[in-house]
């Protein structure tokens, strides 16, 4: 597993779910003024906000340093720093003091000038995980966290009454032929809902509390306030996301229908049977593209080679190169055979200090899924770069949005997987002839277009209804398959009743929670800004373009990662491309592909109803 595709990661920087509050931060004199206005509640601001910035960069150092340690270096002692760090945190952001103050202000809005309320909004963003307004209700919800993830990461899966790995539950998925042996894993696999289903039910309560704690309608609102938007409006979004891409998805679907009933010899059926698929949850129909495998041309190459030329990638595009501490302080490969060390191997880019300190985890090997997660991961990092300025405060230091973060990294791993650029690196030889068609079918089945119906439709609607809309706990599992036939065209091998909790067995369900949009968002993202460099810089077919050394595309990335979250995500969006967010760079990126498509599907019944 790494970074990207079919993991895609919640976090950029590793935050633990653990976050507590206990001692009090002194705030009562702070003499910094940091502008020069002469009203008095922004005098206020200024005194209050500098305060909060040089504390919150202070803490977010040493929850930084002990999280880095306790993953790079897995034991018990380094686990209990890194708590301590989460709490510390916590303390100083959940502190009643700094939540009072922050929304007095807030009622103010008026007389502040707009950077000023940005930072207080983050702060109250910020806050969230444990306003010590509510003291029993912070420490009900940490108790509720620990017991889930505990839940979720000791379930023991068994199949035909015998443990089994995720791991091997997934490669069984990717390897099996067998479609008896493939519904039994894929029944083990959802075993684990079951166990967690009483701990989110508790959990959907205390978080929705703690939302409105801080005067947010339910959870959802409170998470996608993060983009200035209401649960309505980041539904609707995503509900637009599906209709434009509806129709390429529809032959999609009948193409793989077909293949995969090919190739279990069955009847082709109308809904797509879950266990057809490699993916838990079909969130991505892997293994279906034969003509765009690029592993043996990575078969002479280094994991450091693979690194540095991810570090290439962005000096090449007129940014400087890595700080030396990088290069340090990173771990970016595997830990060597026989060490007993213990790493986390899930790829992750970090900004410790909100400053100069810069880190990667990695396991980098050399092939074509780490060549891409290292143009992701480095992605991170350039953007981290280019926020550190002090135009920036510190609660600002991150993306426009959570998706601007991860749609860079997807972008450049998306132009890492470019046959040009390949070609200019001497990876592809220079002959290679470009199956166009299994290059974009490979781009469309993971993570593109199905990607977007699991996470647009699916889990978007499902958290929605259950933490906004007060979804009875007894119509769980029915709403969610419910959804997964609508949007997905899929059904489960069986009838999947309430007694199980199907959607318990995604991890983001249970841990980070009410934020999966952020992936959708991230995906069109991609394709828009890949649109815009394509045509308006290179003049090159967006399907198919090389960034390699272009400082006007470094030029192009720079204004929008340099102003972090200092401004509205949308304004620096139309800015940069002239448009608003839309899939219609996606929708044009494909239309090669669903003309084939169409070609191919000539004859057969289309869709599902
Ligand atoms: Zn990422």
């Amino acid at each position: 597993m790494n970074g990207r595709g079919g993991t895609l990661r919640a976090m950029f920087t590793f935050t633990s779910p653990l976050r507590r509050a206990a001692v009090a931060v002194l705030l009562a004199v702070a003499p910094v003024v940091r502008a020069a206005d002469a009203n008095p509640t922004q005098e206020r601001a200024d005194r209050f906000l500098a305060l909060v910035n040089s504390e919150y960069q202070a803490m977010i150092t040493i929850e930084g340093n002990a999280q880095w340690d306790a993953l790079t270096d897995v034991s018990p002692v380094h686990d209990a720093a890194s708590e301590v760090g989460s709490k510390a945190r916590a303390a100083f952001l959940g502190n009643p003091v700094v939540i009072n103050e922050t929304k007095a202000l807030l009622l103010k809005r008026s007389e502040l000038n707009e950077l000023t309320v940005r930072e207080l909004q983050q702060l109250l963003l910020n806050a969230a995980e444990g306003p010590m307004t509510n003291p029993q209700l912070v420490s009900d919800r940490i108790a509720a966290e620990v017991a889930q993830a505990s839940t979720l990461n000791g379930f023991e899966f068994k199949l035909h009454g015998k443990p089994i790995t995720v791991n091997e539950i997934d490669n069984l998925l990717e390897s099996s032929t067998d479609l008896a042996e493939r519904k039994a894993v894929w029944a083990a696999s959802k075993e684990s809902g079951k166990a967690l289903k009483a701990g989110l039910i508790k959990l959907r309560d205390l978080r929705n509390g703690v939302a409105m704690e801080l005067d947010y309608p339910d959870y959802f609102a409170l998470q996608v306030a993060g983009y200035g938007m209401t649960t309505d409006e980041m539904v609707k979004l995503n509900e637009q996301f599906m209709r434009d891409l509806r129709p390429l998805y529809l032959q999609l679907h009948t193409w793989v229908k077909y293949k995969l009933a090919e190739k279990y010899h069955q009847p082709v059926p109308k809904l797509i049977p879950a266990h057809w698929i490699n993916n838990r949850w079909s969130q991505e129909w892997t293994g279906l593209s034969e003509g765009a495998d690029l592993t043996p041309f990575f078969k002479d190459r280094t994991p450091e080679w693979v690194a540095h030329s991810a570090e290439r990638f962005y000096v090449g595009l007129g940014f400087p190169k890595l700080p030396q501490s990088f290069w340090e302080k990173s771990d970016l490969y595997p830990v060597p055979a026989g060490s007993p060390r213990k790493k986390n191997t899930h790829a992750s880019a970090w900004h410790v200090d909100l400053a100069n300190d810069l880190r990667s985890l990695q396991s980098i090997e050399a092939n074509p899924e780490w060549f891409k997660t290292a143009h992701h991961e480095f992605g991170h990092i350039y953007y981290f770069m280019n926020y550190t300025r002090d135009e920036v405060p510190m609660l600002l230091r991150t993306g426009a949005n959570p998706a601007f973060h991860e749609g860079f990294g997807e972008l450049t791993a998306l132009a890492a997987g470019m046959a040009p650029y390949l070609k200019s690196l001497g990876i592809l030889p220079p002959d290679y002839k470009v199956d166009q068609n299994a290059f974009l079918l490979n781009d469309a089945l993971a993570p593109g277009v199905p990607f977007i119906f699991w996470s647009s439709g699916v889990m978007t609607h499902w958290e929605a209804d259950v933490y906004a809309h007060h979804l009875p706990a007894d119509q769980w599992n029915a709403r969610w398959w419910q959804y997964v036939r609508d949007f997905q065209g899929i059904e489960p091998p069986e009838p999947r009743g309430e007694e199980w909790c199907d959607p318990a067995t995604k991890t983001h369900i249970n841990d980070t929670p009410c934020y999966y949009y952020s992936y959708a968002i991230a995906q069109v993202f991609k394709y828009q800004l890949n649109d815009y460099i394509a045509k308006h810089i290179l003049h090159q077919p967006p399907q198919s373009c090389n960034y390699a050394d272009n400082k006007e595309v470094g030029e192009f990335f720079r204004k929008i990662m340099e102003q972090g979250k200092t401004r509205d995500w949308r304004v620096i969006l139309k800015e940069a491309t002239g448009e608003d967010l839309s899939t219609r760079a996606m929708v044009e990126y494909y239309a090669p592909l669903m003309q084939w498509l169409q070609e191919q599907n000539k004859g057969r019944p289309i869709g599902w109803e």
